[in-house]
């Protein structure tokens, strides 16, 4: 497996790869999306870079987990062939102040609580898509809104990628990967499962039949209340375009964010009515 430091390296090493971008730490959900990615490509390359501008001034940008050594050794066995590592200068030079927004669609759930956050992973994104110029890039369900947001700037702008979104990967008790996982202790790593168990709940409702939007909603905040201490948000909007609807009647997003000690949860599941 190669690793490269630089845009140069990058670009002469080949195109129509397979990408995964991550920001390191990495777990098996990552490793899921590369065994994805190395499956369906010949050549896969995985980028870990902590991107600081879609960190706000108050959040864990400086305590951001950075594991290279490990990281490296999971982009190998689960079938990257490559890791760009690339620096902050690199992406960010002196002088630089061109944004890619994807209008709307980022000022609601995470984005109404992060603001700017979006508008940081597009232009990311966007500049690395234009460096490894892949033929197909994998995101997780897990960052649901992400990957809504990545989808309709490629669509928009025309990019000439392939975009795959995989399942979330959890723990056994259900608690969704994240890299962030790792800053719970132990009694906030037992109520971190509130999030997968509300949104368990909500499923389980919806699948006996319930439809009304302000009763699964409901339903889902009252249930994070007994685990979490702080909730940040509890929504079921359309899953296509996160707009407010009062009944499903097309595959709803059930998302939550939720503070479990200082530390910021989400996770997500899809109410399907075809398979409710
Ligand atoms: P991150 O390093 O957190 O920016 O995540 C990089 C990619 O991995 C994103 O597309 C995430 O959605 C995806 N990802 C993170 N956690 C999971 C998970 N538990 N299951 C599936 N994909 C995930």
């Amino acid at each position: 497996m190669k690793v490269f430091a630089t845009i140069e390296e990058v670009r002469s090493w080949g195109k129509s790869a397979g990408f995964v971008p991550t920001m390191g730490a990495l777990h098996e959900g990552h490793a899921s999306l590369i065994r994805r990615s190395a499956a369906e490509n010949d050549q896969t390359i995985v980028s870990i870079f902590v991107n600081p501008t879609q960190f706000g001034p108050t959040e864990d940008l400086a305590k951001y987990p950075r594991t290279l050594e490990a990281d490296l050794k999971l982009c190998e066995a689960a079938g990257a062939d490559a890791v760009f590592t690339p620096d902050k200068r690199m992406i960010y030079p002196d002088g630089f102040c061109t944004w890619v927004t994807v209008e709307g669609l980022g000022d609601k759930l995470c984005g109404a609580s992060r603001p700017g956050h979006f508008k940081g992973v597009t232009t990311v994104v966007a500049k690395l898509f234009n460096i490894v110029q892949p033929a197909r890039a994998y995101f997780g369900q897990k960052d649901a809104q992400q990957a809504l947001i990545l989808g309709r700037m490629v669509r928009d702008l025309d990019m000439p990628i392939e975009m795959v979104t995989c399942p979330i990967i959890r723990e056994p008790d259900g608690l969704a990967m994240s890299s962030r996982n790792r800053y719970l202790n132990e009694d906030e790593r037992k109520r971190a499962v509130g999030l997968s168990k509300a949104l368990g709940e909500v499923e389980k409702l919806f699948k006996s039949g319930t439809r009304k939007v302000s009763i699964l909603r409901a339903k889902l905040a009252t249930t994070l209340d007994d685990y979490v201490d702080k909730l940040d948000y509890a929504e079921i909007l359309d899953a296509e375009d996160l707009s407010e609807t009062a009944e499903i009647k097309r595959p709803a997003l059930a998302a939550a964010a939720a503070f479990v000690g200082s530390t910021r949860l989400i996770d997500n599941v899809i109410l399907s009515p075809t398979s409710g």
